[in-house]
């Protein structure tokens, strides 16, 4: 019998890192979190990067900016911190709505030392009440994408106020209809109450305590993870729910925690779970027997291998992720059959060199490997789609395991149509 991938040594890679940086989080975190603004301090670059990632908001006032610093404050000829505080002053003027105000540091304010701590806290003083100012790093320097969210509700914990009502948090930027889904399967479980971190406004910001447990839903949350635990909440240890398994064995572990029997979550998910295996079974026709390769990128690697190789008859090649929780990837690593190598951390040549050495029939990975890999005939992924996706649950696991389904389809497609080009670049 198998023992899953518990104790497997892990290659662990301390080299040269292709990711986006954490500020990409702030594109799925506007829209989750309605009252609030993202106020990155950082350069031309970063402006650029957040505008071409949430693309041109033309028809709304959009719910972040980039306060620019110029080569003088760079050079420290001008004093950044009082630009800062004008800059915040005129937006908050303007913008009577925002009720909450992140200072999400970059790769600049990092170099240059500018304390955006001690900014908010300033801040908060001046226009607190009405404003909640707080501050979270995004920087490119020795981070990747999805830490931008971490590092954001990982900020919010400390301003929680407490409570000692026995209570779930459900903890992650779900989209409101995913999150919905969610709220709504709990509520027929019998699992009440339940609050959300992110809330979507700042007046449902959730309080927490010694009696409140914690469902992570996300698995690249390990400073959230550590700042609830610091806080007195209780971490309720699953699988990730992704697929029909992760979901149901997220579900039935919160159940566990409220005294409830796993066959009520079995009644509650029975229809769901019919029209998810159905959905996930039409995709698996692609998926089975084909071998996948994870660079670390995401931090979803780990549950998506889980879901990929029991659920579509996928081989795992390397799961690679940036970093390997045993907290909060554990339960994921005793589902995957051994087999797979476990990789942590990166060192991009190296890595590149086992994925030519396999030639996987799909690498998921970020944006800068996937077209270098692509003219090499191999098929990519593209990470971050996966954060962008509603990808979570029952009602999504169809379009998840559809997400892998497609490059792989276009892949065979543009062999039927061009097989010399392919078969040169094999
Ligand atoms: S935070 Fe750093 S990596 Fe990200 S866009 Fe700005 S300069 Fe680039």
């Amino acid at each position: 019998m198998s023992t899953g991938c518990r104790d497997t040594p892990v290659l662990k890679q301390r080299g040269q890192r292709e990711v986006f940086c954490g500020l990409t989080g702030i594109i799925w975190l506007h829209r989750k979190m309605q009252d609030a603004f993202f106020l990155v301090v950082g350069s031309r670059t970063c402006a650029h990067l957040l505008q071409s990632a949430a693309g041109v908001m033309i028809f709304a006032e959009p719910r972040f900016g980039t306060a620019i610093l110029e080569e003088k404050d760079l050079a420290g000829m001008a004093d950044a911190n009082e630009e800062l505080d004008r800059e915040v002053a005129r937006l908050l003027a303007r913008r009577p709505d925002i009720k909450q105000l992140f200072l999400v540091g970059s790769c600049p304010s990092e170099v240059i030392k500018l304390d955006l701590a001690r900014a908010a806290e300033r801040l908060s003083v001046i226009h607190g009440p009405n404003v909640r100012v707080l501050n979270f790093s995004g920087s490119g320097i020795e981070t990747t994408f999805t830490q931008g969210e971490d590092a954001c509700l990982a900020s919010m914990v400390p301003a929680l106020p407490s409570t000692p009502e026995k209570q779930l948090l459900l903890v992650g930027a779900l989209p409101d209809v995913v999150e919905d889904q969610a709220l709504a399967l709990l509520a027929q479980i019998g699992v009440t109450p339940v609050r959300c971190l992110p809330s979507r406004r700042v007046q449902d910001t959730p309080a927490i305590g010694p009696n409140t447990v914690f469902a992570l839903t996300q698995p690249f949350l390990g400073d959230t993870h550590a700042a609830l635990t610091r806080a007195g909440a209780r971490h309720i240890s699953a699988p990730f729910p992704f697929g029909v398994e992760g979901s149901t064995l997220w579900l039935k572990a919160i159940a566990a925690e409220f005294g409830i029997a796993p066959e009520k979550v079995d009644q509650v998910v029975a229809a769901p779970r019919v029209r998810a295996e159905k959905a996930i079974a039409a995709a698996a026709t692609t998926l089975r027997g084909k071998r996948i390769f994870f660079m670390p990128d995401s931090q979803l690697e780990i549950p998506l291998a889980r879901f990929l190789t029991r659920e579509c008859g996928m081989d795992a090649i390397e799961i690679g992720t940036p970093y390997l929780h045993t907290d909060l990837h554990g339960p994921e690593l005793d589902l995957i059959a051994e087999g797979p190598t476990l990789s942590e951390g990166q060192d991009v040549d190296l890595q590149l060199d086992r994925v030519r050495a396999s030639r996987p029939d799909l690498t998921v990975c970020g944006l800068g490997l996937a077209n270098p890999l692509e003219a090499e005939g191999l098929a990519t992924k593209w990470a971050i789609e996966l954060v962008f996706t509603p990808v979570h649950f029952f009602e999504q696991a169809g379009d998840l395991a559809a997400l892998f389904a497609r490059p792989l389809r276009r892949h065979a497609a543009l062999k039927r149509q061009h097989p010399n080009r392919l078969e040169a670049a094999e």
